[in-house]
């Protein structure tokens, strides 16, 4: 198959920009998200394999078509939902040429792989984390992630306990220990299991009423493991967690695990880079002493998906739990650092570095941190907008970007404003004007809006209540029959 570009690429091409343009440019006059409309669903759902091809030209206009206007709705300033932000125009462009080069960035001598070593010193640089070369890898989210820095905290463990996971596994070896709390996110007990460390040896540690790891209690779950017998091994800590933003004690549970010598993880997927808000920078602190830090670029910073990234303390531990290169045969090019593919499980790897590199170099650190700062100021006032409503109510302080509320329904008793509640962010969302999502927090039914976008104004967070409480008076009548 020839891939050599035709004369027609280039006016494709400028009509691709054209598109792109248009539809950026238009995102905040449209809903923020609508149903699919039933012919459009069934169109996408049952397209038969094309017999025949079809010119370029033909493609964009589809895409325009029958695609771009049934978007997840993310890329508007009044999407607040889960944590899925608004594309840096920056990332936009440059997914193009970094798809028209379209390496492999396992390694080797091009400009994708030089360019991954510098965006993971420039993001650890950003949220303030200690780097090494070598010490970190760009992957598909934190999920991933996760994976990556959990292998590396088990084969750490193991080794210490004379075992060696890679040639014998884990059968036989004295059962490892890993705490969690009730606000970790799903990602890291997906990692646990895969990595044959079972969910039953993940404790979930109690947290504090605003859903804070419970140092207290960590240390006493850590000594009863010890005395049965169990060996304890490493602590995933929050720096934000999805249902409130609440970042964990990070300084006390670095105490702890050094004391016990335990590996720190902690998840920064969401919040990571709320470190560069001078206004809760604070709240971060001992975030730079965990053993590997997961985070998201493709969150707060907008870098198109995907694109996660996982730091590490030792590059030398993460490169011996992947590297199937034996050490006499490692290539000493780029300082000896070896190939991505040695430091985790994707071999040929997507040139995400580009679309970061491009994110941040458009807005500079300075304007990375204010576009931050900004957001966790919407939340703050988003969250004394909800505090002055009497209608409504905040279920967990804001500490990040991210406000936890509930409307009280007024007049129902408990079991039915709580489906109120539930029933809620479906109302708001098929309202387009505002899209917010739902969680439970200590039982209860919650909304929570997540800021994301700079580009959001103070005037989106009133449409947004606005919309809660249409929204809600409607489920109330409903329910009043
Ligand atoms: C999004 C998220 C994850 C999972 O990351 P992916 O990039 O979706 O794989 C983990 N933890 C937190 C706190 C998150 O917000």
């Amino acid at each position: 198959m020839s891939q050599t570009p035709r004369e027609d690429f280039r006016a494709a091409a400028h009509t691709a920009a054209d598109l792109v343009a248009d539809y950026l440019g238009a995102v905040a006059s449209r809903p923020v998200w609508q149903p699919t409309d039933d012919a459009a669903r069934e169109h996408l759902l049952t397209a038969p394999l094309p017999a025949a091809g079809r010119p370029l030209e033909e493609l964009l206009s589809a895409i325009g078509s029958e695609v771009m206007p049934y978007p997840m709705g993310n890329g508007h300033p009044r999407f607040f939902g889960w944590v899925n932000s608004a594309p840096a125009p920056a990332g936009v462009l440059a997914t193009l040429a970094a798809s028209a080069m379209n390496p492999s960035s396992a390694g080797g001598d091009h400009a994708d792989v030089h360019l991954e070593r510098t965006v993971v010193r420039w993001i650890a640089e950003l949220v303030g984390f200690p780097h090494e070369p070598g010490a970190g890898i760009l992957t598909s989210g934190t999920s991933m992630a996760t994976v990556l820095c959990l292998a590396a905290a088990r084969n750490r463990a193991a080794q210490r306990a004379g075992w060696d996971v890679r040639e014998d596994g884990l059968a036989g070896m004295p059962p490892l220990v890993a705490y969690v709390t009730g606000e970790t996110h799903s990602c890291v007990r997906k990692a646990a299991e895969l990595l044959g460390l079972g969910s039953r040896r993940l404790r979930t540690v109690p947290t504090d009423a605003d859903g804070h790891l419970d140092v207290a209690e960590l240390r006493k779950a850590v000594a009863a493991d010890r005395a049965e017998g169990l060996l304890p091994f490493l602590v995933a800590a929050s720096a934000g967690t999805v249902n409130t933003g609440a970042v964990d004690p990070l300084d006390a549970v670095a105490d702890l695990c050094g004391e016990e010598g335990l590996w720190l993880h902690v998840d920064g997927a969401y919040g990571a880079f709320g470190v560069l808000d001078p206004a809760i920078a604070h709240r971060y602190s001992g975030m730079e002493r965990a053993d590997s830090l997961a985070l998201d670029p493709h969150k707060w910073l907008g870098v198109p998906v995907d694109c996660g990234c996982a730091l590490v303390r030792d590059a030398a531990g993460l490169r011996a739990t992947f590297s199937l290169v034996p050490p006499y045969l490692r290539d000493e090019e780029a300082g000896g650092l070896g190939w991505f593919s040695e430091y985790g499980m994707e071999q040929t790897r997507p040139f995400r570095s580009l679309k970061v590199w491009a994110t941040i170099a458009h807005r500079g650190r300075d304007g990375v941190a204010a576009d931050i700062a900004r957001c966790t100021a919407l939340a703050r006032h988003l969250g004394q907008l909800v505090e002055d409503d009497p209608e409504l109510e905040l279920v967990a302080p804001v500490e990040t970007s991210i406000v936890a509320f509930r409307h009280r329904a007024p007049g129902l008793p408990d079991a039915e404003a709580d489906a109120v509640n539930r029933d809620l962010p479906l109302a708001v969302q098929r309202r387009g004007r505002a899209f917010v999502t739902g969680t439970v927090l200590g039982g209860r039914e919650a909304l929570r809006a997540c800021l994301l976008n700079a580009a959001t104004t103070e005037e989106d967070l009133a449409v947004l209540l606005d919309e809660v409480r249409a929204a809600a008076a409607g489920l109330v009548t409903q329910r009043h029959g």
